[in-house]
């Protein structure tokens, strides 16, 4: 398990994505990804190089500040946070805020779904790529699938990933996500959600809004 993890950024903020979106959230984005998306927004995060190793217990204080500040829960996010385990940081969050504020603190994560599941999450997002394709048994496990979406062959894709999502009996949320300003996307998102009811749009407000 590690005990030092390289950390790009933390922040309170507002979750932007998805099924939580607009709630009080609590951030740390890991350093490392090997996944190389093309579109990628976070690519400073792809390097473990000039980004500060952080002690797990420091994680977990600034997680149960942020939660006395009104964050409901933490997100792990990246890079691909998975490329780590994460069960040492996910425990002391947990035993960190239930012993200091009397209120476990649900941990998410944002994955591609390349990497075995560590930690324990309560809440699963993977956003699959197509060409890195996810583990099934990370599909099976994911309370919810986003797919960004640019051309048509996405939305192929999307329909493969949630044929295998389904399998289980999680009942996974179902988002189409258009790429950051990608007119085309949009347009195709939009069309294929008017038709395809199970879908939803999923559209990245803190982006929007110009926030973190
Ligand atoms: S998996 Fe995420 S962090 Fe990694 S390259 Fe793709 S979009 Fe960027």
């Amino acid at each position: 398990m590690e005990r030092l993890l390289p950390v790009v950024e933390c922040f309170h903020s507002l979750q932007g994505e998805g099924k939580h979106v607009g709630k009080s959230a609590f951030f740390i984005r890991l350093a490392s990804c090997k996944v190389g998306c093309p579109w990628c927004d976070t690519k400073e995060s792809w390097s473990t190089d000039n980004h500060p190793k952080e002690t797990i217990s420091n994680l977990a204080e600034y997680a149960v500040k942020a939660q006395t500040l009104g964050a409901k829960f933490l997100v792990l996010t990246g890079g691909e946070p998975l490329h780590h385990n994460l069960n040492y940081l996910c425990t002391e969050i947990r035993q960190a805020t239930f012993q200091k504020n009397n209120e476990l603190m649900p941990i998410h994560i944002e994955t591609s779904g390349v990497d075995p599941l560590s930690g324990n999450p309560d809440w699963i997002t993977v956003s699959p790529k197509r060409h890195a394709p996810p583990r099934i048994d990370v599909l099976h496990a994911c309370h919810e699938l986003k797919v960004v979406i640019h051309s048509k062959d996405d939305l192929e894709f999307a329909e493969k990933m949630a044929h295998i999502a389904n399998q289980s009996s999680l009942n996974t949320q179902m988002y189409l996500q258009p790429g950051w300003q990608h007119v085309k996307g949009q347009k195709l998102a939009y069309e294929y959600v008017k038709r395809h009811s199970q879908w939803r749009l999923s559209m990245q407000t803190h982006k929007w809004l110009g926030i973190l």
